[in-house]
């Protein structure tokens, strides 16, 4: 979801301090800069090469509230009973709750969320799925087909999931910090760190020392430089998008539809395009695509001409949640990392998040997705 856009920042040449030094500037540390100069905050971003071209440049732009899946009900569920719709739920308010006019110029729509499956093996897996979510009160209906698509079941869920144009959004939001005194230098690139009890001292790749009371890692799957720990394991992100298409079903303009079975999601873009996306490994992204286009071809009758491919790395946690949270054995070090399901809502509450905990409020329900939990 490239939009075009000219501004660039310069690269740090001199010696600096500041309170909080954020390193890396996609999305995450976007929103982190945004609520840490919003509430006053002495802040630095630091980006390696040019903001949003890692991850954040090829991000689809869905927002939606995550599928329970197995791991989470097993790890989570009996500790957090309202996990994971309440947290996602509030994830997707605090987006709504943002400035009018960054929702409004990011190109947010509101959409209707179908989780489906196409087999009788998800039927049942979504049947248990739909009595859970009714047992939690959670406004839903199950439905045995869908206009044009190839369902068994699915749970359908009104304005419970949005598209945004992720890159631009980033823009915005930096925009916005820089109003409030944000200081962002590109082509600046952390390659070393030394911690004392009271400082962190980060050097960049022009040999300057930035020293900061906190660092903050928003390095995407750049982490090595930050722990030894691996977070995740490496997958890759399969998309296409096909040529406009005619005649479509309202409905399907109002809706994401997620796949339980192959982890396939798509929905119709403002310019009438289907974008689909798919996660595999490495080793099998490029049949994963190939089902892709195929599952295009099914849905619509007719081969459809691909205008974008793109493949793209992409870490998921075994419990597919954020890291989100202060390095247990090092307080000074804060994690943003949207790894797993619902990336950009993830990004969005651990801005929130973690400009609480510095300004010295835990936020609630926070240690399942701390980088000390257990299912990690
Ligand atoms: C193909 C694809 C589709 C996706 N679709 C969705 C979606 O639909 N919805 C969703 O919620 N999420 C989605 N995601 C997840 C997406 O990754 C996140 O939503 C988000 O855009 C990631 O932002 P980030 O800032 O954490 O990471 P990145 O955008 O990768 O930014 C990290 C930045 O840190 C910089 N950096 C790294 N090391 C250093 C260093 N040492 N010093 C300075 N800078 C450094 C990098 O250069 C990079 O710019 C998708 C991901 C992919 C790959």
């Amino acid at each position: 979801m490239n939009s075009q856009t000219t501004k660039t920042f310069p690269y740090l040449n001199e010696d600096i301090k500041t309170d909080v030094l954020i390193v890396g500037g996609g999305l995450t540390g976007a929103c982190l800069a945004y609520f840490f100069t919003e509430a006053g905050i002495d802040t630095v971003l630091i980006e390696a090469e040019k903001l949003g071209y890692q991850g954040t440049s090829s991000d689809t732009g869905i927002l939606q509230l995550v599928p329970e899946n197995t791991v989470n009900r097993r790890k989570t569920l009996s500790e957090f009973p309202n996990f994971p719709y309440s947290f996602y739920r509030d994830m997707l308010q605090n987006f709504k709750e943002l400035p009018d006019v960054l929702v409004n110029r990011c190109g947010y729509n509101e959409k209707d969320y179908l989780l489906y499956s196409d087999t009788i093996t998800g039927t049942n897996e979504l049947t248990l799925e739909y009595i859970c979510r009714k047992e939690k009160n959670i406004p839903c209906s199950l439905l045995n087909s869908f206009p044009g698509l190839p369902m068994k079941t699915g749970i359908f869920q009104e304005n419970a999931a949005g598209t945004i144009h992720p890159f631009s959004f980033m823009h915005y939001l930096i925009d916005c910090a820089v109003e409030n005194g944000l200081k962002v230098f590109e082509n600046t690139k952390a390659v070393q760190f030394q911690n004392t009890a009271e400082r962190y001292l980060c050097k960049t790749n022009y040999h300057n020392i930035i020293t900061s009371k906190i660092i903050i890692c928003a390095a995407g799957s750049e982490t090595d430089l930050f722990t030894e720990r691996k977070f995740g394991q490496k997958s890759c992100r399969c998309q296409l998008l096909s040529e406009p298409l005619e005649n479509l079903d309202s409905q399907w303009k109002n809706t994401i539809f997620q796949n339980i079975r192959t982890n396939t999601r798509f929905y119709v873009t403002e310019e009438q395009q289907i974008l689909l996306e798919t996660i595999g490994n490495s080793r099998n992204i490029l049949s994963k695509s190939n089902q892709l286009e195929h599952f295009l071809y099914e849905l619509t009758g007719k081969r459809q001409k691909i205008i974008r491919r793109t493949v793209s790395k992409t870490i998921e946690t075994r419990d597919f949640l954020p890291i989100v949270g202060a390095e247990p054995v090092n307080p000074s070090l804060l994690y943003a990392l949207p790894y797993g399901t619902s990336s950009v809502l993830s990004s969005i509450y651990a801005g929130k998040a973690l400009c609480s905990l510095y300004l010295g409020n835990y936020p609630k329900d926070f240690s399942f997705i701390s980088p000390g939990r257990s299912s990690l």
